[in-house]
């Protein structure tokens, strides 16, 4: 079993797609498979091809598309209790579908025979051997999804080998345990899997739900014990706590545990499409998110920095390219001169320590922080207070005014709009738009205005936006700090706005984001 490959089977269009409020359309679910085959993960579970018109016309889609890697696959369910498989309508559906994968999954938790299903004990194994056998007649490969399979071993562990025995013997390729319940925890997922590993004949497969918060290490620890397959979600989405999340299996099967999973050009690609994947479904990606998370690779404080700066496995328990993400030097009063002169070396100016330059920045980040400024997870306003100090750049327009008026209806809607007047390279703009609040507003008006010169604004989206009353600042009243988020589908960044006033404040955040975009944008193109 050692030199078996393993498989990663992704579920995110399927198990993801039960997590609360997430919702996608076919196009998107198409564009997300393409991304997880360029990751070059071998199956993407589609859905149920019939199960309603979206996944329908999802495989209709998919149909036409070409996948590079992965096999995609349709989804179903063992056959109806005292029917012929042949004859069960939603065996037919995958039998019919063309991809040469499908997944069914069946019952092997005696509480959910009796409780659920009302089916005997002889009748659902029979279920079982007849659908797999009937889709491996039909050509299919199948990997079978032994559901409640660990609830259902403590339960009664020789019933349970029953179950995926009559899958394995009916020719089912791969025989998936899944903990769908999310109970069990990694040291009985590791003794679980052994003993099938042992006793049944066939690859063996985890798909294990987070509801333990174990998800990830119950997965891993599963491909020790000698599972070849592993079931999963990008940024481990899914009903109740999620799934496993691929996003940190990937790399620690491939980087830490040995095997070869994907190519090491594809693994880079995991922080773009953990990003990706979380832009369409319309969730934030965490900061934190181990491995491609904005913090994952963020170093703070002065000796910390230092000793990351020389040798960065002191603090870094991978290359952070080797998963397409970046280490980040985090710019507070913390951080000395190191820091800044680390950071202005990132974006290509060469200074000596002495440079007066440097401490002129440090002065200004001090002074900056007293009044509320925190660019903690505010790199981009950073970068660009830097180049701004190092090497004054024309700005992106120069502003001669902005308002935003927000409205009250009698029906109860409240509207908002912003005219903005700038000026871009020698021409006066005056840009109106509308908005669900004055943020939104201004944004448009302020894209409406430069998009014509700058056509990769397009591309950058607003993903977060974080309001803070802060009583830091004596004397003026309270302070708003705004923090903005902001993603072209391949990196976020963080910009911070200061004021008395909160438009004013998200203005500014504004501002930094899509001029922090810009550049990066024409860095890209280039
Ligand atoms: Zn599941």
């Amino acid at each position: 079993m050692g030199d078996q490959p393993v498989q990663v089977y992704d579920t995110t269009l399927r198990d993801g797609m039960q997590q609360e409020g997430m919702s996608v359309s076919v196009d998107e679910k198409a564009r997300i498979a393409l991304k997880l085959d360029e990751l070059g993960l071998h199956f993407i579970e589609g859905g149920f091809p019939a199960s309603n018109p979206k996944e329908a016309a999802f495989f209709a889609r998919m149909e036409r598309e070409r996948l590079e890697h992965a096999a995609l696959v349709a989804f179903g369910m063992t056959r109806r209790k005292g029917a012929v498989a042949a004859d069960d309508g939603n065996l037919r559906v995958l039998a019919e579908v063309f991809t040469p994968t499908v997944a069914i999954v069946g019952k092997t938790w005696g509480l959910h025979l009796t409780k659920v299903l009302h089916v005997s004990r002889d009748e659902n194994l029979r279920m079982i051997a007849d659908s797999v056998a009937f889709l491996v007649a039909e050509g299919k490969r199948v990997v079978y999804d032994a559901e409640h399979f660990f609830d259902a071993w403590r339960d009664d562990a020789a019933y349970a080998l029953s179950c995926i025995r009559a899958a394995a013997e009916a020719g089912a390729g791969v025989i998936c345990l899944c903990d769908t319940n999310g109970a069990a925890l990694p040291s009985f997922v590791d003794a679980v899997v052994r003993e099938v590993v042992a006793e049944v004949e066939a690859l063996v497969g985890v798909h294990i739900h987070n509801d333990s918060d174990c998800a990830v290490a119950a997965s891993l620890v599963a491909v020790e014990a000698g599972a070849r397959h592993v079931q999963g979600t990008m940024n481990g989405y899914g009903e109740r706590c999620g799934n496993a999340n691929l996003v940190s299996i990937l790399p620690a099967l491939q980087l830490k545990m040995g095997h070869r999973v994907v190519s090491a050009a594809q693994l880079q690609r995991l922080t773009e499409t953990a990003n990706f994947v979380a832009d369409l479904a319309n969730v934030a990606l965490g900061a934190h998110a181990p491995y491609v998370g904005r913090s994952a690779f963020a170093h703070k404080g002065g000796l910390h920095v230092a000793a990351v700066e020389q040798t960065p496995q002191t603090f870094e328990h991978v290359d952070p390219a080797a998963v397409g993400n970046e280490q980040r030097v985090l710019i507070s009063e913390l951080s000395g001169k190191g820091a800044i002169l680390r950071k202005a070396q990132e974006i290509g100016l060469q200074l000596s320590g002495d440079d007066a330059r440097v401490t002129s920045v440090l002065k200004s980040l001090k002074e900056r922080e007293h009044r509320g400024y925190h660019y903690e997870a505010a790199d981009a306003s950073f970068d660009l207070l830097l180049r701004d100090t190092m090497a004054p750049h024309e700005p992106l327009f120069r502003l001669e005014s902005f308002r935003v008026i927000v409205e009250k209806r009698e029906d109860g809607r409240a509207v908002c709009e912003a005219t903005i007047k700038i000026h871009v390279g020698g021409e006066r703009i005056v840009s109106t738009a509308e908005g669900n609040g004055p943020v939104n507003a201004l944004d448009t008006a302020l894209r409406q205005a430069i998009v014509r010169t700058h056509p990769h604004l397009a591309d950058i989206e607003l993903t977060n936006y974080k309001v803070r009353i802060l009583d830091e600042a004596k004397g003026t009243g309270a302070v708003t700090r705004v923090l903005l988020d902001a993603s072209d589908g391949e990196r976020s960044w963080g910009s911070i706005g200061v004021s008395e006033n909160v438009v004013e404040a998200s203005w500014e955040a504004l501002v930094d984001s899509i001029e922090y975009g810009m550049l990066r944008g024409a860095e890209g193109d280039a």
